[in-house]
């Protein structure tokens, strides 16, 4: 029997990068790429950004790592800044996405014991994806990711996504309910922009009800939909907001934001991590939002993305199979009306990073330092790729 070292979890591609700067990644055999999907939504910043790795190298010749049991002074800093960009209360640091969704699950599960609810429910939606520890595998969407892990938590109760009456009508019968959880745009779902009146009726609906909103900002967070987060273009402020990804550009750290009363839940003994906000992991990360600020990459961002979303509508729009370009910012879905699975090869082949998810949309979530002539690069690259994809997979007239 014939065991690979590496546990089979993920279907890699035969691909090995050994370098990078920029939007730019180079193979073992010196072939160029460009990234267009930065780890997934991880390297907002490109990749070995001299400011990131000059405060890494020099955090990492005087302190790792003490002790949560200490203060620590990065981590106390990169707390003022979240807070002060969410205008949130407080912060509990973790190492992923799916721990900083542990730690809201948790909030809301302590929170609704403390208010005499005995078997708390929290309200997640269809094709949400929330991450691989079972807490977040439990609150997830995808029966694929799913499939053989139970038995899963109790305590979720799913409803379709972007319909606030179906939330409404679970809260109205079910007493128990005590937090919604939802992401602002559905990544690994599809890349899908829910309607504007979607987030402040689930806003309003908790505040009528005394629930938690907890959205998921792991993907959308730090900059990437042309807003520090995504709630604030969608003007909602939640009680619980999850970050990762682009937090760290790599450097791995989640953080799960709090405000008012869910930011007093947790308390000495109530959650912990051993790891989470360590002065190197915060020191990036504080210095990952000093760079998005200085450089003012939410804006532009934003005006990225309006530039890509434009440039594929007018390459693509005339072609059959195309249905429509989506999302906000450097978040962007191409959907078209068949599986396309096939594109991610053929990219990589042509030297183009990209994603595909939701089986027939093409994800890209390029770095936020993209400049004007690698976002036009972007634009060529990926319709070539989609209009030789669409010809030659449509069904001949009359066939
Ligand atoms: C990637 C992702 C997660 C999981 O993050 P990990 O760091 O892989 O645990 C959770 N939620 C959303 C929305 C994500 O995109």
């Amino acid at each position: 029997m014939n065991i690979p070292a590496i546990m089979p979890t993920y279907g890699r591609m035969n691909v090995k990068f050994v370098r990078g700067a920029g939007v730019w990644l180079w193979d073992d055999e010196g072939r160029r790429y460009l990234d267009a999907l930065s780890g997934i939504a991880v390297c907002g910043l490109g990749h070995a950004h001299p400011r990131l790795a000059a405060a890494l190298c020099a955090q990492a010749s005087v302190l790792w790592h003490t002790s949560n049991l200490y203060r620590v002074e990065w981590q106390e800093r990169l707390a003022e800044t979240l807070i002060g960009r969410s205008a949130l209360d407080a912060v509990f640091f973790a190492n992923s996405g799916a721990e900083a969704n542990e730690a809201a699950i948790k909030i809301a599960r302590l929170a609704g014991h403390r208010a005499g609810v005995e078997r708390p429910v929290i309200i997640v939606m269809d094709g949400s994806f929330h991450g691989r520890t079972l807490g977040a595998l439990s609150a997830t969407g995808n029966a694929k990711v799913q499939q053989g892990f139970g038995p899963l938590l109790e305590g979720f109760v799913r409803v379709p996504y972007g319909d606030a009456a179906a939330v409404a009508r679970v809260v109205a019968e079910n007493p128990a309910v005590v937090a919604v959880m939802v992401e602002p745009i559905q990544g690994e779902g599809g890349v899908v922009v829910p309607a504007a009146d979607y987030l402040p009726e689930l806003r309003a609906l908790c505040d009528r009800h005394g629930l938690l909103l907890m959205l998921d900002e792991v993907q959308t967070g730090m900059g990437r939909t042309g807003h520090w987060f995504a709630c604030q273009g969608m003007g909602v402020r939640p009680d619980v907001m999850t970050l990762a990804k682009g937090l760290g550009n790599g450097f791995p750290i989640g953080a799960c934001l709090a405000a008012g009363a869910a930011a007093a839940v947790l308390q000495p003994g109530s959650h912990g991590s051993t790891f989470g906000g360590n002065p190197l992991a915060a020191c990036v990360a504080q210095t990952v939002c000093e760079v998005i600020e200085e450089q003012q990459l939410t804006a532009r961002a934003a005006t990225l993305g309006v530039a890509l979303r434009a440039g594929f509508k007018r390459e693509l729009a005339h072609l059959p199979g195309f249905v429509e370009v989506r999302g906000r910012g450097l978040m962007l879905g191409i959907v078209l009306d068949r599986p396309c699975g096939v594109l991610v090869q053929r990219a990589l082949e042509q030297g183009l990073l990209i994603n595909v998810t939701a089986e027939q949309v093409l994800r890209l979530l390029p770095p936020l330092i993209l400049s004007d002539e690698e976002a036009g690069l972007i634009v060529t690259g990926v319709s070539a790729l989609v209009a030789a994809f669409l010809a030659e997979t449509s069904v001949p007239a009359g066939a």
